[in-house]
């Protein structure tokens, strides 16, 4: 069973307190061995003996580890620094369970070497490599090398993510292994190494105390224990990630675990960032579904892979929804056990759902002209809606009403703004991290405030947050709002039975998300 090791910078021998308060939380909250980073101690006053001080008051074992700069660390000096440290806490009686040394320094100082075997047979040599740009050109001789390495008990390897395929070279160096091993890629792309590192056979996973990550891309030991149920997962786990970019801000992995582990589903879901383009796209979805140890067995598509979605399914043969189709956009893709692929797209009955009012015979206006304007049209033209579109691209709306082809579509008309029943904002205008969260859609767009008014409904598909500028003025209007949330938990619900074929825990989803 691998372990899960939270990493604990500690500045100065002086910080041991903190260090040691933040490994209570960290073993609280699942940490089964504690990394104490630090980096700049050798040389330091005292060391040695507030080693001693964090390795015994630790209730788990302990890892100790000096992390170069060249490495990803703060230490700048040289491997018989370190060999001073070790043979200052060795005087001292303490064994920490393992100490990891970086490859070069090993391989390079006999003092080193030396410092470490007189520490004894309790404390096991962690022998890693650290590269913070990429994947290093000589991976594989790079592992081989190490683990051909006698002293070493375990190897580690940690590169910085580019993509998706970073993570699945890391398990094949994991399924391959020649002695415990430890592979992570850092950076928010390197996110299922950490995940599924215990299912893949790594020996553990770092994840991040309350002191925050010691390296791009952890998170925190409660996410990974709690959110991620690093424990749980094993062979037959299936696989969902959410694709897009920017992803940091998706609430999709926190409802759609918690629905898995409601219902006693054998899932895990994931952010992944995938570069925008459709070569991005493509590469990485090919790589994920290439991999069949990586049980890929879903997908969540965001902003800006929506359309990239549907081309992919259409390219590869699959099948695709008829609202889908429609809308020329899929935020859900289905992999059954063949690796067989299925689009659909949930926004737009979503969208059709959560409306507020009956949509047949409604007119409604509809702000912006992106993915989520393309499922709001298609679903709302076909339970009989008129809708007019507002973008502040003109050329991008009528591209739309083009493409939807439907008398029950047109361009909006200033001329004629009276007689909304509903107004719907699909702009990113309002979203934190977006565009512009200060900005009132109607107000950029130049159309009247008296337009909320007049309409029964003022709908927001933006989320984040709660109380968007447009939601704010639709209340003060006194007009009813349907906010974000609303579509994203009819939508997810939706993907949640596609991949499961189970009924999403509904009222438990909207308590957490409250
Ligand atoms: P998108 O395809 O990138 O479209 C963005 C839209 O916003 C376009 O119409 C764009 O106009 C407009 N826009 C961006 N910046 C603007 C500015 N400064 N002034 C005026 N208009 C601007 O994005 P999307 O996928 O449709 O998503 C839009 C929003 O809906 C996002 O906030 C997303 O989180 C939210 N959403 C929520 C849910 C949910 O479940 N609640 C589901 C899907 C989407 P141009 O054409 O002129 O660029």
């Amino acid at each position: 069973m691998a372990l899960v090791a939270v990493s604990i910078h500690v500045p100065t021998p002086d910080d041991v307190e903190t260090g040691l308060s933040q490994s209570t939380s960290a073993i609280e909250e699942g940490a089964d061995i504690v990394e104490w980073r630090i980096d700049a101690w050798p040389g330091m006053e005292q060391a040695a003996e507030a080693v001693d001080e964090l390795v015994k008051n630790a209730s788990v074992p302990s890892i100790l580890t000096v992390r170069s700069v060249a490495e990803g660390g703060e230490f700048e000096g040289t491997a018989d620094d370190i060999s001073q440290l070790l043979e200052a806490v060795h005087a001292t009686g303490t064994c920490p369970r393992y100490i990891d040394l970086e490859a070069p320094m090993w391989l390079e100082s006999e003092a080193l070497r030396s410092a470490w075997r007189d520490m004894g047979e309790d404390t096991g040599l962690i022998l890693s490599r650290h590269d913070m740009l990429g994947r290093p050109g000589d991976l594989l001789r790079a592992m081989a090398d190490m683990s051909s390495i006698e002293e070493a008990a375990v190897v580690k390897i940690a590169w910085r993510a580019r993509s998706a395929r970073d993570s699945i070279e890391a398990f094949d160096v994991l399924r391959t292994r020649a002695k415990p091993t430890i592979a992570l890629c850092m950076g928010e792309a390197g996110l299922p190494t950490r995940v599924l590192a215990g299912r893949e056979g790594a020996f553990l996973s770092f994840a991040a105390g309350t002191g925050g990550p010691t390296a791009p891309g952890q998170c925190s030991v409660r996410d990974l224990v709690s959110r991620y149920r690093f424990r749980e997962l094993d062979a037959e786990t299936d696989v969902f990630c959410i694709l897009g970019d920017p992803i940091a801000h998706s609430i999709s992995p926190i409802v759609h675990n918690a629905g898995f582990a409601d219902t006693g589903f054998n899932g895990v879901f994931m952010p992944l960032p995938v570069a925008p383009g459709w070569e991005s796209f493509k590469a990485t979805v090919g790589v994920l579904l290439e991999d069949g140890g990586f049980r890929l067995r879903g997908l969540c598509i965001t902003l800006p892979h929506k359309e990239h979605a549907l081309r992919f399914v259409k390219e590869s043969g699959g099948t695709i929804s008829d609202i889908a189709q429609r809308a020329g956009a899929a935020n859900t893709i289905v992999v059954d056990e063949e690796g067989g692929l299925r689009a659909d797209n949930t926004d737009a009955p979503a969208i059709v759902e959560t409306l507020g009012i009956e949509p047949s015979g409604s007119r409604i206006a509809i702000l912006g002209a992106g993915g989520a304007a393309r499922a709001a049209v298609a679903g709302l033209v076909e339970a009989g809606a008129r809708v007019d579109l507002f973008n502040r691209t003109p050329e991008r709306a009528q591209a739309l009403v083009e493409a939807m082809d439907d008398h029950m579509c047109t361009l909006g008309d200033l001329d004629e703004l009276s007689g909304y029943d509903v107004i719907l904002n699909t702009t990113s205008l309002g979203m934190e991290g977006g565009p512009d969260p200060e900005a009132n859609p109607l107000e950029s767009l130049g159309l009247p405030d008296w337009m909320l008014e007049e309409a029964s409904v003022v709908y927001e598909c933006v989320y984040a947050p709660r109380n968007t500028p447009l939601v704010e003025a639709a209340r003060a209007a006194g007009t009813t709002v349907v906010t974000g949330e609303a579509m994203f938990l009819a939508q997810a619900r939706r993907q949640f039975h596609a991949w499961t074929g189970l009924e999403a825990p509904f009222e438990s989803w909207r308590q957490l998300i409250d």
